[in-house]
């Protein structure tokens, strides 16, 4: 018999996995080039010939014990000074190996901020829309996801929500930019607002209030639009980072988390950082990829490929009527569903083979989310479809 919790969870899930399912049914039913699945958010873009390079090169030549053997929880100490000195030379920061913890990918990241920071009961404040796994995360550690409504005007934070939002049990704030589902980035004048209202937050409450950038999607950003980092903005941030999108290694599970010395109580929270990873099962992130990005870290996946789906698809469904906020990174379009109630909307595209996924998943009723991390040719095939849908739900 599951557990009473994991029944509500389970049952909360099939609705991806009832997409996913009934992708792969239509595909045998239609054929494969007559489906147009945007619902998955895995990387169409191939690694960097660099990663296969890097992998041959580690396995060939560096030592078997270290490269396939337990280390230290936090991951080799040559891989989060590297990360550091990566860090500082793009960003201008200061950190060094121990402010750098490797995890098992950002959902990995994610879990052991919350398992290091939160008591059962206490809050994470979350814009909407939001990635829906949060949800999850928080729950993992009995916390309480706190939402504030979407600002559908662009999908930038709405301070005056954050405000009313924060309570003295606020301990997270957890931002993610760029952003899954909208595409937004947020500038610096944004951050600088979000720094101050936070600023009042704690001396109004006395306590600190930690600030989690989530960062899977930093390195897919369009436009030459700048992604600013959020540590120089405001003291108490951790950041979380993945190469499962920059490097398209979903599958490999490894990224990173940045805690800086300078937050409230920073050598507690570094130490028992190591000790969550460790405990919640992970014990370290995965050893052999860990040295492979080491020889990558200036490495990335190609984002001309998404920036062209980006434009393909943006301009289509702009002619056709659809209203979206251009996305400026990531690789989704969060387009509104007209005036039509987006699991009604969803059902719709169904029927013309093309799958979405609901706004509300995200917190976000009213929007569906495409993601153009697919093929450039599905997308030109797909458009007849989003045109006729257009024009029946308008
Ligand atoms: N955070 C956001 C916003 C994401 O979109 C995803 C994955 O799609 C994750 C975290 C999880 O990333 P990872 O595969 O690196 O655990």
């Amino acid at each position: 018999m599951i557990s009473e919790k994991m029944k509500v969870l389970v049952e909360q899930s099939s609705v991806i996995r009832a997409m996913f399912e009934e992708g792969k049914n239509m595909a045998k039913l239609y054929g494969a080039e007559n489906v147009y699945d945007f619902s998955l958010g895995n990387p169409s873009v191939n690694p960097p010939r660099q990663i296969k390079d890097a992998i041959k090169s580690v396995v060939d030549e560096e030592d078997e014990n270290l490269v396939h053997g337990y280390m230290n929880n936090s991951g080799y100490e040559d891989v989060r000074d590297a990360v550091a000195n990566s860090l500082n030379t793009k960003f201008g920061t200061n950190f060094s190996y121990e402010n750098i913890l490797m995890t098992v990918g950002a959902a990995g990241g994610l879990n052991v901020v919350f398992k290091t920071l939160l008591n059962p009961g206490d809050e994470v404040v979350v814009f909407a829309p939001f990635f829906g796994e949060y949800r999850n995360y928080v729950s993992n550690f009995d916390a309480k996801l706190v939402v504030v409504p979407p600002n559908t005007k662009n999908f930038m934070p709405d301070m005056e929500g954050l405000g009313a939002a924060i309570t003295a049990k606020t301990k997270i704030v957890l931002i993610n930019t760029p952003n899954n589902p909208t595409g937004v980035v947020y500038d610096d004048a944004t951050l600088k607002e979000l720094a101050k209202v936070l600023q009042e937050k704690e001396a109004q409450f006395n306590m600190p209030i930690y600030l989690v950038a989530d960062e899977p999607y930093r390195e897919l950003a369009y436009d030459n639009v700048e992604v600013p980092y959020v540590t120089k903005y405001y003291t108490n941030t951790i950041v979380g980072y993945s190469y499962s999108k920059s490097l398209s290694l979903p599958g490999e599970r490894i990224g990173y988390l940045v805690i800086p010395s300078e937050i409230t109580d920073a050598k507690d929270i570094i130490s028992a950082a190591g000790v969550a990873n460790r405990i919640l099962g992970f014990v370290n992130a995965p050893s052999l990829i860990q040295r492979v990005v080491l020889r990558c870290l200036d490495v990335n996946v190609d984002v001309e490929v998404y920036n062209r789906n980006r434009e393909l698809l943006y301009n289509s469904l702009k002619e056709y009527g659809y209203e979206c906020v251009k996305p400026q990174g990531a690789f989704y379009l969060f387009v509104k569903t007209f005036d039509m109630d987006d699991k009604e909307f969803v059902a719709k595209a169904k029927s013309k083979n093309i799958l979405v996924v609901p706004g509300s998943s995200f917190g976000c009723p009213g929007y569906v989310r495409i993601a153009y991390c697919v093929d450039y040719d599905m997308i030109k095939r797909s458009l007849k479809g989003f045109e006729e849908l257009a024009q029946e739900c308008k």
